[in-house]
């Protein structure tokens, strides 16, 4: 990580541009997504750049590396702790805005006496929109020959 005299980090264009695109979409997109994107700005630019630079977003607490099972990682421009639901069919990442934040917190404070820096919590399941297509979810695929 690049640091001035004064010791801030130094923001690249590169990394300006990553993190626009980051936080111009709710989609929680990967990294393959995001290169896409950044692409239409900065043609030159190399997937690896993106990860670096998505590494150093993620390091300094202005992006959120989101990891689900054994799929790639996905990427969210709010780092401020919230919660998230995956679909299990369409792989969409909702945010979800729940008030238990801090009761959760409070809860491990005052029963097991740890002192709490951060959690997660995840929610798994089939969202909204791919039950309104129910029949696509239930009946096995016809492979038409
Ligand atoms: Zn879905
Ligand atoms: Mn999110």
């Amino acid at each position: 990580m690049v640091r001035d005299r004064r010791g801030f980090i130094r923001r690249t264009k590169q990394r300006e541009v990553i993190l626009s695109v980051l936080q111009s979409t709710d989609t929680h997109p990967s990294a393959d997504w995001i290169y896409e994107e950044v692409r239409q700005v900065l043609p030159n630019i190399s997937l690896g750049t993106i990860y670096r630079n998505l590494r150093i977003l993620v390091d300094s607490g202005e992006a959120m590396e989101l990891r689900f099972g054994s799929g790639a990682s996905r990427f969210d421009g709010n780092p401020k702790n919230h919660y998230h639901f995956v679909c299990l069919n369409c792989d969409r990442i909702y945010d979800l805005e729940l008030s238990l934040q801090e009761k959760l917190e409070e809860q491990v404070s005052e029963k097991a006496g740890h002192r709490v820096l951060d959690h997660r919590l995840e929610f798994y399941g089939i969202c909204d929109v791919c039950q309104s297509k129910k029949n696509t979810i239930d009946e096995p695929r016809h492979h038409d020959s």
